[in-house]
C-alpha cells in the first residue's frame, strides 16, 4: 500500500490524516508534542471550562460539519445561545451595541454624523479596479473613513487577528471586500448586487436548481473544542505517533521521500507538511529555499488569553451577549473579552460567569511580557471599567501564546501562489495549514480535506 506521512497534529494534519486513512491509504501523523490538537486546546475545571485556542466556528462550515457526522459528533455540537447575537464595543466608557444593518448604523453612538455620511456616500466612491494589493486599513480609510477604521474594523481586527490593520493584507484577510470592489465598484454597490444573487439562489433553490443559503450559527462541542481533534486522534489510533518531532524530509531520486523523525527514517510517497509556518520553513529549507524564506518571515503577535470566572452577582452589565472589544485610547488595556457563559452552556457553574479576556496583539506587543499577576491585576481593572466586575475573580488563568495567529503581509496571496510553484517539481509534497490561507478551523479543515483528495488522485 502506499504510504503518506502528515507531519502535524493540529487541526488541519489530523484532519488529513484522517480522510487519507478514509481513503485507504496508509497514513501516519507526527507530531512533535505529546498532545495532538496544535492550536485547539481545552480546560475543564471545577466546571469551568474555557479554551486556550478557538473558541468556536461558524456552521457554514461545510467540511466541519460533514467531519462532525463522520465521526458521530452530532449530538456533541454545541449552538450558540439565542440570546448570545450581540456584540459589543466599548467606547467612551460605554458598552454600545454593534449595529448589524442599516437601521442600526443610522442609530448608533459608535459613529458621528460625519462618519456616517461618509458611510453612505460610499457608493459615490471610484473605484481601485487594480489588482494590486493593499493593507486593510488603507482599504477602510480610503472607502469609509478614519472614523469607522478606528472605532469598528481596529477592534474587530484585534479580535479576530490579534492584529494590526495597517499591516494585514486586505486581499489575504479580507478577500471579500477586495472582491466586492474590484468585481463591483464599491461595498455597497457589491452588497446590492449580492443580495439579489441571492435572491436569484433562493429562487433557484426552490425550482431545485441550487442549494438554499446556509444558516450561519457560532458553534462549539459540550466539551469544548478539543472533541473534534482528541475524535479524529481516536479515530487514527496506531496511525497517530505522539512526541515525533520530524527533522528533515529528503527527496528520492526516484521518487517519493525519507522523513527523519527521533532517529528514524521512514520513506513515503507522499509527504502533507501540516506544521506552522516556522516549523514548515525549516523542513522546507533545503526543497524549496525561496518559498521557505518567505513563510519564515510571515509575522505572528504575541497574545494572552486569560480565562476569568466571576460570581454573578459580581458584575454589573447584565453580559448577554457575544461579548465585546475595545479600540484603543479608550482607557483600557484589554483588546476584548468574550462572555462564554453567555455564548454556550456549561462554561461555568450555575450562579458564576466565565470570560476569555484577549490582551496583547500587534497594537500591544509588550502586555505579553506582564506577569501572571500584573496581568490579571489589569484585567481585574478594565473588567470593572468595562462589565462593572467587582471583587476577587473566582478563578483566573493565563494562556500565552508567542506566536498566536500568522498575520498575511500585503501582498501575502501572490507569495502562496508562488510558493505552490516552487512545488511543483516536487510531485508528492504537499502544504497545509493556517499560514496558507485561511486561519480559522473551518479553513484548516475544508483546505485538509481538499489535500487529501488531491494526495489520493496523486497516489492513484
Ligand atoms: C488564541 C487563538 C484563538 C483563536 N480563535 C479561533 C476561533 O475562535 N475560531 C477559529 O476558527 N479559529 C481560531 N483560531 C485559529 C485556529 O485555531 C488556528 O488557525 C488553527 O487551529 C491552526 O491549525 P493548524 O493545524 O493549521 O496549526 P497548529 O494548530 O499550529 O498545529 C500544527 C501542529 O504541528 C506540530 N508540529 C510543528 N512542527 C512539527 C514537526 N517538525 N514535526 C511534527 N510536528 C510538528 C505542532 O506541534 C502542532 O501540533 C485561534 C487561534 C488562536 C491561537
Amino acid at each position: 500500500m502506499k504510504k503518506v506521512i502528515v507531519v502535524g497534529a493540529g487541526v488541519s494534519g489530523l484532519t488529513a490524516g484522517y480522510w487519507l486513512m478514509r481513503n485507504g491509504l496508509d497514513v501516519e501523523v507526527f507530531e512533535k508534542e505529546e498532545r495532538v490538537g496544535g492550536a485547539v486546546q481545552t480546560l475543564r475545571e471545577n466546571g469551568y471550562l474555557f479554551e486556550k485556542g478557538p473558541n468556536s466556528f461558524l456552521d457554514n462550515g461545510v467540511e466541519t460539519m460533514e467531519l462532525c457526522r463522520e465521526l458521530h459528533l452530532e449530538n456533541e455540537l454545541l449552538k450558540q445561545s439565542t440570546r448570545s447575537n450581540a456584540r459589543y464595543i466599548y467606547l467612551n466608557g460605554e458598552l454600545h451595541n454593534v449595529p448589524m444593518g442599516p437601521g442600526g448604523l443610522i442609530k448608533t453612538k459608535l459613529l458621528s454624523g460625519k462618519a456616517k455620511r461618509g458611510l453612505l456616500l460610499e457608493i459615490f466612491r471610484s473605484a481601485n479596479r487594480s489588482r494590486e494589493d493593499e493593507s486593510l486599513a488603507s482599504f477602510v480609510r480610503r472607502r469609509l473613513g478614519d472614523e469607522i477604521l478606528n472605532n469598528l474594523v481596529t477592534p474587530f481586527v484585534s479580535g479576530v487577528y490579534a492584529g494590526d490593520p495597517e499591516k494585514l493584507s486586505l486581499r489575504g484577510t479580507f478577500s471579500i471586500l477586495y472582491d466586492l470592489e474590484r468585481d463591483h465598484g464599491g461595498l455597497m454597490r457589491g452588497g446590492i448586487a449580492r443580495l439579489f444573487g441571492r435572491k436569484k439562489a433562493a429562487k433557484d433553490a426552490k425550482s431545485g436548481e441550487e442549494k438554499k443559503p446556509r444558516a450561519r450559527n457560532l458553534c462549539s462541542f459540550v466539551d469544548g473544542m478539543e472533541t473534534n481533534t482528541q475524535a479524529i486522534a481516536r479515530a487514527l489510533d496506531h496511525r497517530l505517533r505522539l512526541q515525533a518531532p520530524v527533522s528533515h524530509i529528503r527527496k528520492m531520486p526516484d521518487g517519493g521521500y525519507v522523513v527523519d523523525s527521533a532517529g528514524e527514517s521512514i520513506e513515503a510517497q507522499a509527504v502533507v507538511l501540516a506544521a506552522p509556518s516556522y516549523g514548515a520553513a525549516a523542513l522546507l529549507e533545503a526543497l524549496a529555499p525561496k518559498s521557505a524564506d518567505y513563510i519564515k518571515s510571515i509575522p505572528y503577535n504575541a497574545l494572552a488569553v486569560v480565562g476569568m470566572g466571576y460570581p454573578r452577582e459580581s458584575i454589573q452589565h447584565e453580559c448577554n451577549g457575544f461579548g465585546f472589544l475595545s479600540p484603543r485610547n479608550q482607557g483600557v488595556r484589554i483588546l476584548g473579552s468574550i462572555w462564554n457563559s453567555s455564548l454556550f452552556v456549561r462554561r461555568a457553574p450555575g450562579g458564576y460567569r466565565s470570560f476569555s479576556v484577549f490582551i496583547g496583539g500587534g497594537l500591544d506587543p509588550a502586555a505579553i511580557q506582564l506577569s501572571d499577576e500584573e496581568m490579571i491585576s489589569q484585567i481585574r481593572i478594565d473588567l470593572g471599567k468595562t462589565v462593572g466586575a467587582s471583587g476577587e475573580p473566582d478563578v483566573a488563568h493565563v494562556f500565552r501564546w508567542e506566536r498566536a495567529i500568522p498575520q498575511y503581509p500585503i501582498g501575502h496571496v501572490e507569495r502562496i501562489e508562488d510558493l505552490r510553484r516552487e512545488l511543483e517539481p516536487l510531485p508528492g509534497l504537499f502544504c497545509i495549514g493556517n499560514y496558507l490561507d485561511g486561519v480559522s478551523t473551518n479553513d484548516c479543515i475544508r483546505k485538509a480535506k481538499k489535500t487529501a483528495e488531491e494526495v489520493a488522485r496523486f497516489l492513484t
